[in-house]
């Protein structure tokens, strides 16, 4: 069967070049980076290459870098790292649960926290973050891009507020890093999340870019390792893994190559909506990764359509979170304004390095016909029809 895979949000492959790197590292070269003898020399020779790719790519230092075991484990170093008891924090209502439910311990453990909305289309205005300070704010932590829309945050703006009240800034990037370029000096935050599955490195692989002189309180205790920032021996081929992906993506961004992504993404989000009517895209008028779009179906369940879609070929995603049993809406559609029938009719595509025009010629072409046949099998679409 022909398949498609259109939900690199979720998770890319790792790309081969990136694979080659790792290899010897999982065979000959398998030292622990902190022995001293010719094994150890060769693992840390290459834990800090890869160590200072990963700061190129995001215009950091090298020693403020600190390798994690993923985005999770970065975002939450980056949230309860920074905060303490009786600290104020401020995110959005739009964050990825790493980040949401770390807010939620906080409150648990007596921090405030206050969640900034959104517009329309998904946007966090930087007035609301400044009217949300208090005088005991200890951190902002509000994503860069988001994983279900690929909307885009005005983290500078955000940086300068956060600057200006002199409190930290975190931001996560998972979905940012190897889409759209990263500066952490423009961006003035100390503290940004990576994660490697999601630029083509192995999954188990993520950063936090920690700015020098920022003290941080560790989530792991052990050994001495990342500057005694995150304990525990290093994930030798994953870091090597993830260097050689930030390597990768430092040249696809200078190239210019998400202009040619972001062309793709248009054609297959424009395309389909002209198939299909009932149909717009959740985000659109804000600016986004150039991989990714959220669409929605009146009339139909984006998981339905999800299913659909995978039996002819196609991987996508909806919003939609099975909790307990529930498929809920999507907080983040929610925090929009859309209705929950809208964000129960959402779906996510989103484009990985290695998709192809064909790819997206596919796409086109399954997309309106599935969403045609679950229409004339929805009750909804037919009252509509028919009223
Ligand atoms: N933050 C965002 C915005 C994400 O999209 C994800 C993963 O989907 C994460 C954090 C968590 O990253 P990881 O899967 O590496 O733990």
């Amino acid at each position: 069967m022909h398949r498609v895979y259109l939900d690199n949000n979720a998770t890319t492959p790792v790309l081969p070049e990136v694979f080659e790197a790792m290899r010897p590292f999982y065979l000959d070269e398998f030292g622990n980076a902190s022995s001293i003898h010719h094994y150890g020399q060769h693992a840390r020779a290459a834990v800090e290459k890869a160590r200072t790719s990963v700061a190129t790519l995001l215009n950091a230092r090298p020693a403020e870098i600190v390798f994690t075991s993923g985005g999770t484990e970065a975002d939450n170093l980056g949230v309860f790292g920074l905060v303490r008891a009786g600290d104020h924090v401020i995110s959005s209502t739009i964050e990825h649960h790493a980040v949401l439910n770390s807010c939620k311990r906080l409150e648990q453990l007596g921090c405030d926290v206050t969640y900034v909305r959104v517009n329309g289309a998904g946007e966090i205005d930087p007035d609301d973050v400044r009217k949300a300070l208090q005088p005991n704010t200890r951190l902002i932590s509000i994503m860069m891009a988001n994983n279900e829309t690929g909307v885009l945050q005005p983290v500078e703006e955000i940086g300068k507020v956060a600057q200006e009240a002199d409190v930290f800034f975190h931001t996560d990037a998972v979905q940012a890093a190897g889409k759209t370029p990263i500066d952490v000096a423009k961006i003035g935050c100390d503290a940004l999340s990576i994660s490697g599955h999601k630029l083509h490195a192995p999954q188990g692989t993520g950063a936090l870019f920690l700015k020098k002189g920022t003290l941080i309180q560790p989530l792991l205790y052990g050994g001495s390792h990342e500057r005694q920032r995150r304990a525990g021996t290093e994930n030798l081929p994953g870091i090597v893994g993830l260097g050689k992906a930030a390597e990768i993506a430092r040249h696809w961004l200078a190239n210019n190559d998400s202009a040619e992504m972001t062309a793709m993404r248009d054609h297959l989000q424009e395309t389909v909506l002209e198939a299909v009517e009932a149909a717009g895209v959740n985000g659109s008028g804000a600016p986004r990764v150039p991989n990714t779009t959220n669409l929605w179906f009146d009339f139909i369940e984006g998981e339905a359509l999800v299913i659909a879609l995978d039996l002819k070929g196609l991987a996508v995603s909806s919003g939609a979170a099975c909790s307990s049993g529930a498929i809920e809406p999507s907080h983040v559609l929610l925090a929009m304004g859309l209705s929950q029938q809208r964000a129960r009719a959402s779906i996510r595509l989103s484009l990985g390095k290695q998709t192809t025009q064909g790819d997206v010629d596919f796409a086109v072409s399954v997309i309106p016909e599935t969403v045609g046949r679950l229409r004339e099998i929805s009750p909804l679409y037919k009252k509509q029809t028919v009223g």
